[in-house]
C-alpha cells in the first residue's frame, strides 16, 4: 500500500458515492501525496504531468478521476497505455476494484497474448481501454479498434515506455487520437524526447512532483556487499534462508536469469523466474505464483519487473547491480511501499563501485559498502576450493 497523506479525505473530492464505496472497500483511508495533488487538477479536465514512481499510488491517481468521468458511460472514452503486459494487467485490475460500483469495463490488449483475446475483450463494449503500445499500432493499422471516442489518454511509465524504444509507437497512436482530450502522463523522470512529446501533444500540462521523502528507494533500509562473482550464489542462498517473506532478485540478463533460478531451485524451495523471452501463460504463472504464496522467490529481469505490484516483499535483492542509477531506484520501488518497510540489498562487484557513485548522486543517499556476511564468505571460500 502506497503512503497515506495526512491532509484531506476521499470525501472532500466531488467523487461519485460508488466510487467512495470502492475505495473504501480497497481500504484506501486517505490519498497519497501524489494523489492529493493529481486528482483535483485531472477532475477538473487540465492536462496534468505527474513525477511519479511505482508505490506511490499513482495509478489510482489517474484511475480515480478517470472512473468519475466515466461512470455509467458505454463509450470507449479513455486510452491507458502501459509498457509492460505486467503494468497493463495491474492497471486494468485497479480500474476493476476501484470502478466495481460504477459501470466501469475495461478492456487490456497486450502484446503475446493471442489475438482473438483481443478481439473478445473489444467485444465486450468496454469503457476503459489498457494496452501496451506495440499491440495497439497492430489493431490501429488493421482497423480493428476506434479510437474516436477516446476522450482521456493515460501515458503510464513515459521514461520506461522511452527506455523501451517505445516512443515511436506513442507518436503515432497520440496522432490516432482526437485531438480535442485530456492527456494525464506519469513518470519517474523527464528524459528529453519525454519532455518534447509532453509540450507538443499536452495542453499547457500541469506538473506535480511528490515529495522526495516520500520515494520508496528513501523508505528502504539499503545494505550493498562487496563481492567477487563466485561468492554471490553462496551469499543469495544465505540472504534468501534469513527469514521467510518473498524474495525479488533482480539478474542483468534472460540468460542469467535462467542459470540463477537453476541454482537456486537446487538450493532452496519455491523459485519462479520471469524474463520476456518467457511465454505470456508461464511470465502469468510465475506472476501469480509469487502474489498467491505458491513461489517466495521470483528471479526477474528489470523489463519484466516493471510494475510489478506484489504487496509486503521482504527483501529485493540485486543480484546484479543495475548500469543505469533509475533501474535502482525502480528495483528498490518494488519494495518499502508505505507502511512496509522493505529491505534492498545489491551485489556489487568491485568494479561496479563507480555505478553505485551514480546511484548515490541520484538519490542524494550515500550508499556504504559493506563485506558479505562471515559465513557466506567461508562457506563461498570452501565451494570455491571444492570447485
Ligand atoms: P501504485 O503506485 O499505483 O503502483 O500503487 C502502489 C500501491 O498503493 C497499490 O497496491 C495501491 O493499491 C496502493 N494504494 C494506492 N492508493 C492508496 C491509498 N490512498 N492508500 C493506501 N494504499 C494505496
Amino acid at each position: 500500500m502506497a503512503e497515506p497523506n495526512d491532509q484531506g479525505s476521499f470525501s472532500d473530492y466531488p467523487f461519485a458515492a460508488t466510487i467512495l464505496e470502492d475505495v473504501a472497500a480497497a481500504g484506501y483511508q486517505a490519498p497519497t501525496p501524489i494523489q492529493a495533488a493529481f486528482i483535483p487538477l485531472a477532475l477538473a479536465g487540465r492536462d496534468v504531468i505527474g513525477l511519479a514512481q511505482t508505490g506511490t499510488g499513482k495509478t489510482a491517481a489517474f484511475a480515480l478521476p478517470i472512473i468519475e468521468r466515466l461512470a455509467q458511460r458505454m463509450e470507449m472514452a479513455a486510452l491507458v497505455l502501459s509498457p509492460t503486459r505486467e503494468l497493463a494487467r495491474q492497471t486494468a485490475t485497479m480500474f476493476n476494484q476501484l470502478g466495481r460500483s460504477s459501470g466501469i469495463r475495461v478492456a487490456t490488449i497486450v502484446g503475446g497474448a493471442p489475438l482473438s483475446d483481443d478481439w473478445k475483450a473489444l467485444a465486450s463494449w468496454p469503457n476503459v481501454l489498457v494496452a501496451t503500445p506495440g499491440r495497439l499500432i497492430d489493431h490501429i493499422a488493421s482497423a480493428t479498434v476506434a479510437l474516436g471516442e477516446v476522450e482521456v489518454l493515460v501515458v503510464d511509465e513515459a521514461d520506461r515506455m522511452h527506455d523501451m524504444g517505445f516512443m515511436p509507437q506513442v507518436r503515432r497512436i497520440l496522432e490516432a487520437l482526437p485531438p480535442e482530450r485530456q492527456t494525464l502522463m506519469l513518470t519517474a523522470t523527464m528524459p528529453p524526447e519525454v519532455e518534447r512529446i509532453a509540450r507538443r501533444h499536452m495542453r499547457d500540462p500541469a506538473k506535480v512532483q511528490i515529495g522526495r521523502r516520500s520515494a520508496p528507494a528513501e523508505r528502504a533500509t539499503h545494505r550493498l556487499f562487496l563481492v567477487k562473482s563466485h561468492q554471490k550464489d553462496e551469499l543469495l542462498v544465505h540472504l534468501v534462508g534469513e527469514g521467510e517473506g518473498r524474495v525479488l532478485v533482480f539478474v542483468r540478463t534472460k540468460v542469467g536469469v535462467d542459470r540463477l533460478a537453476r541454482t537456486l531451485r537446487s538450493r532452496v524451495r519455491g523459485v519462479a523466474r520471469i524474463h520476456s523471452g518467457r511465454a505470456q501463460a508461464e511470465r502469468d504463472e510465475a506472476m501469480a505464483g509469487f502474489r498467491n504464496g505458491k513461489y517466495r522467490i521470483l528471479v526477474a529481469t528489470d523489463v519484466a519487473a516493471r510494475g510489478l505490484d506484489v504487496a509486503d516483499i521482504w527483501r529485493v535483492i540485486n543480484y546484479d547491480f543495475p548500469h543505469n542509477p533509475e533501474d535502482y531506484v525502480h528495483r528498490i520501488g518494488r519494495t518499502a511501499r508505505a507502511s512496509a518497510s522493505g529491505e534492498a540489498i545489491s551485489f556489487v562487484a568491485p568494479r561496479e563501485r563507480a555505478l553505485v557513485a551514480a546511484v548515490e548522486r541520484l538519490t542524494g543517499q550515500s550508499l556504504p559498502l559493506e563485506r558479505p556476511p562471515a559465513r557466506g564468505r567461508r562457506r563461498s571460500r570452501q565451494r570455491a576450493a571444492r570447485a
